[in-house]
């Protein structure tokens, strides 16, 4: 995993290209920090605050984005549930305070859903190359759990052919 860091007077941003699922949240959101179609260095940490930068990263949803704060202000936390978005013909989107084996702790990540990632357990959009169809509506069920119980650590285990 190699993460590229970009430090600017209040913030610094780090951005991880092999998780990176181009959803180009960060320069429709914030395009004078996350600058699109540009030689060079694509990123300026002080092209907007340093809430909207942090804005931004919470909406990036494969974790390629992440932000460290050197002005006391808020940081990313944990979010009040634990999520998973199934995105049609596209990966599992997880938004929780969740450990993947072999990769540590993260709070936003897109998994594999098609196979053919080359990136596993982590999506690469090889689902568009490939063609990859699924709905992004999984049949529903009741579910007997408190809004309490939806929240906490989760520990993810890949299995191969998961
Ligand atoms: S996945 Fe994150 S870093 Fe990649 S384009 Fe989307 S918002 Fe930007």
């Amino acid at each position: 995993m190699t993460v590229e860091i970009t430090e600017g007077a209040k913030i610094s941003i780090g951005f991880d290209g092999q998780r990176c699922i181009h959803a180009r949240r960060c320069v429709t959101g914030e395009p004078s920090v996350f600058r699109a179609n540009v030689e060079g260095p694509w990123i300026d940490a002080d092209g907007a605050t340093a809430d909207e930068i942090l804005t931004v990263a919470l909406n990036c949803p494969s974790g390629a984005i992440t932000v460290r704060r050197k002005d006391g202000g808020n940081e990313e936390h944990a979010p009040k549930t634990n999520k998973i978005l199934v995105r049609e013909n596209g990966p599992l989107a997880v938004n929780a305070e969740v450990i993947i084996d072999g990769h540590g702790e993260m709070l936003r990540a897109t998994l594999c859903r098609c196979g053919l990632s080359q990136n596993k357990p982590f999506c690469d959009n090889s689902h568009i190359k490939g063609g990859f169809t699924a709905t992004g509506e999984p049949a529903s069920k009741d579910s007997k759990l408190a809004i309490s119980e939806l929240v906490g650590p989760v520990t993810i285990a890949p299995q191969p052919n998961g």
